[in-house]
């Protein structure tokens, strides 16, 4: 049984003031909310970490960052480490975000870097992998996703493994509008999930969770989640509203598979 994860990844937006609103907010909703069996993280800016921390602590939500340096500390200007990260509260780290990839030059190396550097920190990776549209087009998706899941856990051991979060995000659906159908995240799913069984074993395979990320709406909630191998939403810009995300998640913890 896999634990169904809804993360919001706020990105570059929400100063403090505004993160411990939306917080706030969210933690009414969710305090009505039955969510047993169902995770729910937030990733604001690291600006407002602590403070995002503070408003949640009394309850089930939790903390993430958006991204993480590999080394603990040293002479790295504007970096964040694993460490510091904890330290404000995090129990999560996006890692590989397509954004990150596409504009601030990630590659596989530097993921699989911050997820070891991750897990040995105790912090759980949610590790981004997907295609963008060209690559689609030129039925290279599989490919892609061999190339983005085997590099970020390339010397991760099976044990480590199975504590990873991983979120398929086709680079064609994030902030686009356009949402992967149900079929192509089912699809892209499987071929992972598949992938894990050959690069460890079924146990590993089986327990970790791989979300969907690409325009997750309350509309498009209850048909995604419905697919076996989809295991949770990676959501942007619907989790910047508290009444857009508590409904993504209200309606997550519905779907019993
Ligand atoms: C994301 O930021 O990971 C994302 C999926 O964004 P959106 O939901 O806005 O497409």
């Amino acid at each position: 049984m896999r634990k169904t994860i809804i993360a919001g990844n706020w990105k570059m937006y929400k100063t403090i003031v505004e993160a411990i609103e939306l917080s706030n907010g969210l933690k009414r909703e969710f305090y009505k909310l039955d969510n047993q069996g169902i995770e729910v993280v937030l990733c604001p800016p690291f600006t407002a970490l602590s403070e995002v921390n503070e408003v949640i602590t009394e309850s089930e939500i939790k903390l993430g960052a958006q991204d993480c340096y590999w080394k603990d500390e040293g002479a790295f200007t504007g970096e964040v480490s694993c460490k510091m990260i904890k330290d404000a509260g995090c129990q999560f780290v996006i890692i590989g975000h397509s954004e990150r990839r596409q504009f601030f030059a990630e590659t596989n190396d530097t993921v699989n870097k911050k997820v070891k550097a991750a897990l040995a920190s105790g912090l759980t990776p949610i590790m981004c992998v997907g295609e963008m549209l060209a690559e689609r087009e030129a039925g290279k998706t599989f490919q892609v996703l061999e190339g983005h899941v085997r590099g970020g856990l390339r010397d991760v051991s099976a044990e480590d493994a199975a504590k990873i979060v991983i979120a398929y995000e086709p680079v064609w659906a994030i902030g686009t509008g356009k949402t992967a159908t149900p079929d192509q995240a089912q699809e892209a799913h499987k071929y992972i999930r598949d992938l894990l069984v050959k690069m460890y074993n079924k146990d590993v395979a089986g327990s970790i969770r791989i979300q969907y990320g690409g325009s997750v709406k309350p509309e498009n909630t209850i048909d995604l989640m419905k697919q076996p191998d989809v295991d949770g939403a990676l959501v942007g810009g619907a989790s910047l509203q508290v009444e857009s995300f508590s409904v993504i998640v209200k309606k997550a913890s519905e779907v019993v598979k």
